[in-house]
């Protein structure tokens, strides 16, 4: 039975993609520092095993792999989804607000492929997709240490892929667009949610479901030639450019 571990797993997105492996026939664990959701959701997905750590601290990623060690005994799976937003202007954040946001983000991802890469590479090689996001690919105002820390991800992808596809693992990227989670609506002002809807060709916001789907597909044996891709979940937001909504109230009027 293939197996995966989810971080950030607890709910939105990650809770999402373990939901959807479970469905596939997977063995799932998912790691989360709220402890608290990680309860609510073990209740939810019944045969989900349940890591409390935080993927900024190397202390709790080693131990993270040893449980996984004990519980599967092998990892074909690693989803890098823990993630934190804060949007704010530069001179606004203060080098506290960058570190917090770096450490998850970005320190988190690197520290839990390192720490498993041994796992992934036994049996033939497993898969990692990390979760960067649109604000990676294209800048926007108050994403100083967001957008940073997602555009990072996306070179750390590149340069894993690079590296570990030699012994077998293949890792690669999903970018998703905006999805009414508890992180998004945490920044998301009403004006940012109409932009959003706005800028993207969709015309709405993502399901957690329609990111995960991509994220699975990404694990599974179906994308066993792809690595070093970030695939954009994103409704279409990464193709356009300036003038979509000129557009569409010309297209309207006619
Ligand atoms: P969410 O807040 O619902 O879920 C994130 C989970 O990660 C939470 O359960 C949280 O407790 C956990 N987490 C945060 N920091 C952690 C840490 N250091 N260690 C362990 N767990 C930690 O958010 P979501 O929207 O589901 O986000 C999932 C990922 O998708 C994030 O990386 C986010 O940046 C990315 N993303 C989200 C959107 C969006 O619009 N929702 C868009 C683009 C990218």
């Amino acid at each position: 039975m293939k197996t995966a571990l989810i971080t950030g797993g607890a709910r939105g997105i990650g809770l999402a993609t373990a939901k959807g492996l479970v469905e596939m026939g997977w063995k799932v664990a998912i790691l989360d520092r709220d402890v608290e959701a990680l309860e609510t959701a073990g209740q939810e997905v019944e045969t989900v095993t349940q890591i409390a750590a935080d993927v900024s601290r190397p202390e709790d990623v080693a131990r993270a792999v040893a449980e996984i060690t004990e519980d599967f005994g092998r990892l074909d799976g690693l989803v890098n989804n823990a993630g934190v937003a804060d949007f704010g202007p530069i001179r606004e954040t203060t080098f506290e607000r960058w570190r917090r946001v770096m450490e998850t983000n970005l320190d988190g991802p690197f520290l839990m492929t390192q720490a498993f890469t041994d796992l992934l590479a036994a049996d033939g090689g497993g898969a990692v997709v990390n979760i960067t996001s649109i604000s990676g690919l294209r800048a926007s105002t108050l994403r100083v240490a967001y957008g940073t820390s997602k555009a990072a991800l996306a070179q750390l992808t590149l340069q894993q892929a690079a590296e570990l596809g030699e012994i077998g693992i293949r890792v690669n990227a999903v970018a998703p667009g905006p999805v009414a989670t508890k992180l998004a609506m945490a920044v998301h002002s009403p004006e940012i949610i109409a932009a959003y809807h706005d800028a993207l060709p969709l015309n709405r916001y993502g399901k957690e479901e329609e990111i995960a789907s991509a994220i699975n597909f990404l694990l599974s044996d179906k994308a066993s030639f792809i690595t070093g891709q970030i695939l954009a979940a994103d409704g279409g937001f990464e193709a356009t450019g300036i003038g979509l909504p000129a557009l569409r109230a010309d297209a309207a009027k006619e």
